[in-house]
C-alpha cells in the first residue's frame, strides 16, 4: 500500500532519503517529507521497476515525482549497457526555453497591450494537439528539403538563418546539432530516408508544418516578469545568464510534437514486438520498460529516432522564441530579445557518472551541471553553472536556478517543474471553475483560454515552495530568479 512504501523511505538528510530495492543499491529520493508524502503507489512501483531493469546502475526520484510511462516523470535512470525508450517518454526532449525581452516591467501592465501580445503570438506559434502553423505568410513556411535539413541538422547555422532565427541563440542551447549525440548529420540522413523508404515515418510533411507551435495540454507559453534574488551570487550569475531584473521575459514548454511522438511510438511498438517474439521478460512485467542493449542494431535506430525528434524539438523551440519576439516586436515596436537558455527534459544523452560512461536518461528531469564541470566547457556557463528553467505554475511563479556541488549526488539532475499532485481527470472532477478564474483574475494574469483548463490549473501541481526547499535543502541548486506570470498561453 501507499503508506507502506513510504514508510520504507529512509532519511539521509534534510531533504534527501533512499529507497531499498531489496537487491540492487537503493534509489535516491530528493524532497522534503512533506514532498516524500505526494508521491503515489504507481509511481514508486514504477521506480522499483526502473531501479531493477536490467543494465540500470543508479535511479534519483525528483520533488516533481508521479506516474508515467514505464519509469515516473521526475526521475534519473542511469545505464552504461542498455538504453530505454521508455525513460525518455513520448514527447521525445520536451524543453524550456527563456527568452529575455529589454522591456520594463510596465510595459505590459495595460491590459490591452497584454490582449494584443497575446493575439500576435497565438498568430504565430499556435497551440492545440495536431496543429502546425496556421499563418504561414506571417510565420514561415518549411518545405520539405528544409524540414529533413531541420531533423538531421539541428540548429546548424544554415537551418537558423533560413528560418529566420539569430545563429548565435545556438550557444544557448543544451546540445543544439546532430541530436547531441552524432558527430554529423550524414547517419542520421540515412536513417531518415530510411524511415521514410519504409513508410515507418508518415506524414512528414505535415510533421513538419509543426515547427514553430507548441502543442497542446501541459505545453505553454507564458510572458515573465524577472525578480533576480538580491544576493550577491544570484545577481552575478543572473548577470552572466543575461536576465535582466524588472524587464519582461517569456518562458516556452513544449517538444517534438507529432515527429517526436511518431518515432517514439513506433519503437515502442517495435521493441514490444521483439520482446514478445524473443520470449525475454519484461521488467517489472511492464511493457513500456522495454529496452535496446547498447551496440545492438535496435538501440542505434533507437538512438538515431531519438536524436532526429530532439533536433526537431531544438529548431521548434529556436523558432517559437524567433516567432514570439517578432510578435512583440508587432506590438511594441523597438523590442529587443536575447535567449538565456533552452533545456530539456525528456532525453537520454551519454555522460560519465561516477566514472563511467553512461546513458542518463532524464524523464522529466533537467540537467544540473554546476560551475566547472566539464560537460560545460567553452560554453558560456563554464564558471557559473549553466541556467536551469524550472516552472511552478502561474500563480506562484517559476524560478531560475543553478546547479551547486551537491548535484552531483542526483546524477547532476533537478526536477523539471512542480509536478503534477492530481491527474487530469481528478483535476476536472474537483477543481472549481469560478475559482480558477477569480484566482487568475485576482493576480492579474491573462490567458488566451476563456476558461482556464481545470486540468492545468495551479492546484493540479505540488506546492512549488516546498519543491523549491527541496531542491535547496538536498544541496542540488541555488536560486538565481522567480519570474511573475503576467500573461499564459495554453491549449
Ligand atoms: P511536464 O508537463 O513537462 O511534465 O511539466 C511541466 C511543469 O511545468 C509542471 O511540472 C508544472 O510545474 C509546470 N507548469 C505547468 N503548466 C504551467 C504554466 O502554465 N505555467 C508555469 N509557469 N508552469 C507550468
Ligand atoms: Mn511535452
Ligand atoms: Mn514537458
Amino acid at each position: 500500500s501507499k503508506s507502506s512504501m513510504i514508510a520504507e523511505m529512509i532519511p539521509t538528510g534534510e531533504a534527501t532519503a533512499i529507497l531499498p530495492t531489496g537487491k540492487t543499491s537503493p534509489i535516491t529520493v530528493i524532497g522534503t517529507e512533506s514532498i516524500r508524502g505526494t508521491f503515489d503507489d504507481l509511481c514508486l512501483q514504477q521506480a522499483l521497476n526502473s531501479r531493477l531493469a536490467p543494465g540500470v546502475t543508479e535511479l534519483v526520484l525528483n520533488p516533481d515525482a508521479h506516474c508515467g510511462y514505464g519509469a515516473p516523470v521526475g526521475c534519473v535512470m542511469v545505464s552504461p549497457t542498455h538504453i530505454y525508450p521508455g525513460p525518455v517518454g513520448v514527447d521525445i526532449k520536451c524543453s524550456m526555453s527563456l527568452l529575455q525581452l529589454d522591456l520594463p516591467s510596465d510595459a505590459v501592465d495595460d491590459r490591452r497591450t497584454r490582449r494584443a501580445l497575446i493575439d500576435a503570438i497565438c498568430e504565430r506559434t499556435p497551440t492545440g494537439a495536431g496543429k502546425g502553423q496556421r499563418n504561414v505568410s506571417k510565420a514561415r513556411k518549411v518545405e520539405v528539403d528544409l524540414g529533413e535539413r531541420v531533423v538531421t541538422e539541428g540548429a546548424s547555422e544554415r537551418v537558423c538563418q533560413e528560418l529566420g532565427i539569430p545563429p548565435h541563440w545556438a550557444s544557448r542551447c543544451e546540445d543544439a546539432f546532430h541530436g547531441g549525440y552524432r558527430e554529423s548529420s550524414d547517419g542520421l540522413r540515412d536513417r531518415l530516408g530510411r524511415l521514410r523508404g519504409q513508410r515507418q515515418l508518415r506524414q512528414f510533411e505535415n510533421k513538419i508544418s509543426q515547427l514553430g507551435s507548441y502543442g497542446g495540454g501541459n505545453h505553454f507559453g507564458e510572458c515573465e516578469v524577472v525578480e533576480i534574488g538580491d544576493d550577491d551570487r544570484a545577481r552575478s550569475v543572473a548577470e552572466t545568464f543575461g536576465l535582466i531584473d524588472g524587464q519582461v521575459a517569456f518562458l516556452s514548454h513544449c517538444g517534438s510534437r507529432g515527429l517526436g511522438h511518431q518515432l517514439a511510438s513506433g519503437q515502442f511498438s517495435s521493441l514490444q514486438a521483439k520482446f514478445h517474439q524473443w520470449g525475454i521478460p519484461l521488467p517489472g512485467g511492464d511493457r513500456q520498460l522495454v529496452y535496446a542493449p547498447l551496440g545492438s542494431p535496435e538501440a542505434n535506430a533507437y538512438l538515431d529516432d531519438m536524436a532526429l525528434a530532439a533536433n526537431f524539438a531544438t529548431v521548434n523551440h529556436l523558432l517559437i522564441n524567433a516567432l514570439v519576439l517578432e510578435a512583440f516586436q508587432e506590438v511594441i515596436p523597438g523590442t529587443q530579445g536575447q535567449l538565456v537558455y533552452f533545456i530539456s527534459h525528456n532525453i537520454a544523452r551519454q555522460e560519465v557518472v561516477g566514472n563511467v560512461k553512461s546513458w542518463v536518461h532524464r524523464k522529466g528531469a533537467t540537467r544540473a551541471m554546476p560551475g566547472g564541470h566539464h560537460a560545460l566547457q567553452g560554453t558560456p556557463f563554464e564558471q557559473t553553472g549553466h541556467p536551469i528553467l524550472l516552472p511552478g505554475n502561474p500563480r506562484d511563479g517559476s524560478a531560475v536556478m543553478v546547479a551547486d556541488a551537491g548535484a552531483e549526488k542526483s546524477c547532476f539532475s533537478v526536477n523539471h517543474g512542480a509536478g503534477r499532485v492530481l491527474g487530469r481527470k481528478r483535476a476536472q472532477r474537483e477543481l472549481d471553475q469560478t475559482a480558477i478564474d477569480r484566482e487568475f483574475d485576482e493576480h492579474d494574469i491573462l490567458s488566451n483560454c476563456r476558461r482556464y483548463p481545470r486540468d492545468e490549473a495551479p492546484a493540479a501541481y505540488k506546492d512549488f515552495d516546498e519543491v523549491l526547499k527541496s531542491v535547496k535543502q538536498a544541496g542540488l541548486a541555488s536560486e538565481v530568479a522567480r519570474l511573475k506570470a503576467r500573461f499564459v498561453i495554453k491549449d
